[in-house]
């Protein structure tokens, strides 16, 4: 070997470092949050390049393009620059990659567009309307609903008719309908070059099963294959895994099933428990030391964790010093919520911790909206993750179509959206321009279209546009610049509310697109991982200060910060109302929760508002969480803000601050006492 193990030896504990360097075979890392899992692995990436794999043999598959490029810079660190020979990324963008190196020889289309989940949803309502199954006094289901079950039905791999059963039993005598959509859905998704996300995972494995001479060389080039975060795998990934490994054999995988949070995708907890049963020889090493968190943190976090029905065997210990008790914030308001947080992070700041040490974690994206406003006014720079991202912008999609079109002129759903644009252009118009697409051989030659005069040119004009654009003499900047010089005389008439906010994200979006090789690539990734708005939207301060972070809980995974803030911490949303009903939807809201605590390093704070404003204007009590009831006293401490005048309500300006009362916790406090809510 060439690697020099004394480095390894000393910066891993011994299960780490046997992990790191069994290379051959099938091994399995099952542990908690914070053991090292993650660290494991890149050392491992870095083990392997020095002992002499070229990284082009090494397949990393993770959770988020984030991850998989923190990895890569971690890993680059250890050993150097090779990293950036490495495949993988997600299982998406893997199997998106794959698939477009072999198209011609599965018989894809060569430039299939991706779906993402709103084009997913406006396919099968097209579909759906063709078939006539939308009429509204049927009460057919919505098209969310029918993407929710179509995916959950590929994803579980079970029967439609099983799945309406289990999670819309209203709709069962529907199922065969359904069923039948599903079919015409994906026939119609053939006929247009169409792929959704689980298509990206099925025609993979697909792949693997029909073509079985490219299978053996796909797999033969992937000799060390590692997986993080297993646990949120689903069925076809795990098999996609297996198809991968099969050459060589060697595949590692880690996770914990304690953190599965995506059953919503078709993920299960158990999975990482079968690893064992598609992988024979498989060793089994457990880490049991977490090196993230304070005891204190992890005390609050186990006891938590053992509240869920299934249990899970992990208790974590830490060898760190001993910190301060996680805190407990129950505020009278919204707005004492989102005041004592800023604050507190301004004080953090004051004691010298870093911004880029902060983040405020929340179940729903639009939860942080009174504290983005909050840190925008004391300027305190943040990005968001998990937020509205890019691509959900009406202006960005329409001008995204564009591009779409000049890459996929058969496009439909892009098509609908350009057409729409253009004035005297109607859904009848539309819809004779995309027969006439469908059927011509040059599609771009919309002219042709009978439509009154005065409205052909434009018509002409647009077809012009985008067929010179797709000859591929432009460079992608050039290209976007041109759709940008059309597009935005038809936006300011679209939106002439808020033209210059938009044109400034259009701006933004340019300045990203100027990062990538081509068209092609664009669109993909702004497909499989697309872009937060927040993320390019806010400027940093100070320029040299790196901002905080607001996130999704989901988006939060695998990461850590010194100071964690969890927001909106009520029942009705961690356990979310969607998910009180039913047994194991509560598990997985509660592993959801042990997620977002375990990603604090030395201060936890776990806040709440006891009235909550609904739709701006009408008010009423909430209750904290129910995970967060009669925990015992030792384990936090409770910070009560109290409004000054009692019954007066908070003040909405000027500078009212709320007080801090802080109470060693035990004590009987009538805010919090379960027993005096109204409820
Ligand atoms: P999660 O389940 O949240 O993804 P993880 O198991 O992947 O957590 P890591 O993120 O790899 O854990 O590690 C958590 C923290 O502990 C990191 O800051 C890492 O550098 C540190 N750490 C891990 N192992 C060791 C070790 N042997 N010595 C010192 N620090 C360590
Ligand atoms: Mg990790």
């Amino acid at each position: 070997h060439g690697a020099s193990l004394e480095k390894y030896q000393s910066e891993l504990n011994s299960a780490q470092f046997e992990a790191v360097t069994t290379t051959d075979g099938a091994l399995l890392v099952v542990a908690g949050a914070g053991t090292g899992k993650t660290k494991t692995l890149t050392y491992r990436v870095g083990y392997l390049i020095e002992s002499g794999v070229p990284a082009s043999d090494i397949l990393l598959l993770t959770f988020t393009r984030r991850a998989a490029q923190e990895m890569l810079a971690r890993a680059a660190a250890i050993c150097d620059s090779r990293c950036s020979q490495i495949q993988g990324g997600t299982f998406h963008a893997f199997a998106h990659k794959l698939l477009r190196l072999h198209a011609s020889q599965i018989g894809l289309a060569e430039n299939f567009t991706v779906l993402d989940q709103a084009d997913a949803e406006e396919t099968l309502d097209i579909v759906r309307t063709a078939l006539g199954f939308n009429k509204k006094e049927k009460r057919f289901p919505k098209k969310r609903t029918l993407a929710t079950v179509i995916s959950t039905s590929r994803n579980k791999q079970l029967p439609i008719e099983l799945v309406v059963e289990a999670q819309y039993p209203h709709f069962l005598s529907f199922a065969e309908e359904i069923e039948f959509l599903a079919k015409k859905y994906r026939e119609y998704k053939r006929a247009n070059a169409l792929l959704d996300f689980d298509d990206l995972l099925t025609e993979l494995r697909d792949l693997f099963l029909n073509f079985p001479e490219l299978g053996h060389q796909i797999s033969s080039s992937l000799r060390y294959v590692m997986v993080d975060e297993y646990q949120d795998t689903n069925l076809v990934q795990a098999e996609l895994v297996a198809h991968f490994s099969a050459v060589h054999k060697n595949v590692m995988a880690v996770g914990d099933d304690a953190q599965s949070i995506y059953a919503f995708r078709g993920a299960n907890y158990r999975n990482i428990l079968d690893f064992p049963n598609q992988f024979p020889e498989c060793k089994l090493i457990k880490l049991e030391e977490n090196y993230r968190s304070t005891p204190e943190i992890l005390s609050l976090t186990n006891f938590v964790i053992n509240r869920a029905k299934e249990k899970f065997t992990k208790t974590l210990f830490s060898r760190k010093p001993e910190g301060e008790l996680p805190a407990i914030v129950s505020a009278p308001d919204e707005r004492f919520q989102t005041r004592f947080i800023a604050q507190r992070i301004l004080e953090l700041r004051e004691e010298g911790v870093p911004l880029r040490e902060i983040a405020v974690l929340m179940r729903n994206g639009r939860d942080s909206y009174a504290l983005e406003l909050e840190l925008r006014k004391r300027n305190i720079p943040f990005v968001k993750f998990g937020g509205q991202k890019v691509v959900e912008a009406a202006h960005i999609k329409d001008f995204l179509a564009y591009l779409k079109l000049i890459y996929n002129p058969r496009d439909v759903i892009s098509w609908n959206r350009v057409l729409q644009l253009l004035e005297g252009v109607g859904p009848k118009t539309a819809k004779q321009v995309i027969e006439w697409v469908k059927d011509s051989g040059s599609p771009y030659e919309i002219g042709g279209v009978k439509m009154s005069a005065k409205y052909a040119a434009s018509l002409k004009n647009l077809g012009d546009l985008l067929g010179s654009l797709s000859s591929g003499k432009k460079s992608l900047g050039e290209t976007a610049a041109a759709v940008m010089n059309y597009y935005l005389p038809l936006m300011h008439e679209k939106y002439y509310e808020d033209f210059p906010k938009r044109e400034k994200d259009l701006e933004n979006f340019l300045n990203i697109i100027a990062n990538y090789q081509n068209l092609e690539t664009l669109l993909a990734e702004l497909a499989l991982d697309p872009i937060e708005l927040t993320a390019i939207e806010t400027e940093p301060a100070k320029p040299d200060e790196q901002p905080m972070t607001l996130s999704t809980i989901h988006s939060a995974k695998g990461l850590e910060w010194r100071t964690v803030f969890l927001i909106n911490m009520l029942d009705g949303v961690l356990p979310s109302k969607y998910a009180v009903d039913d047994a194991a939807s509560l598990d997985e809201e509660l592993r959801l929760l042990y997620v977002a605590m375990t990603r604090a390093k030395s201060l936890l704070y776990v806040c709440y508002p006891i009235v909550c404003t609904q739709r701006g204007f009408e008010d009423y009590m909430s209750n904290p969480s129910r995970f967060l009831q009669k925990l015992p006293d030792a384990l936090y401490e409770r910070i009560l803000l109290v409004q000054e005048k009692r019954k007066s309500p908070p003040q909405l300006s000027g500078k009212a601050k709320p007080q801090l009362q802080k109470k060693a916790s035990g004590g009987k406090n009538e805010n919090f006492n379960d027993d005096n809510l109204p409820f």
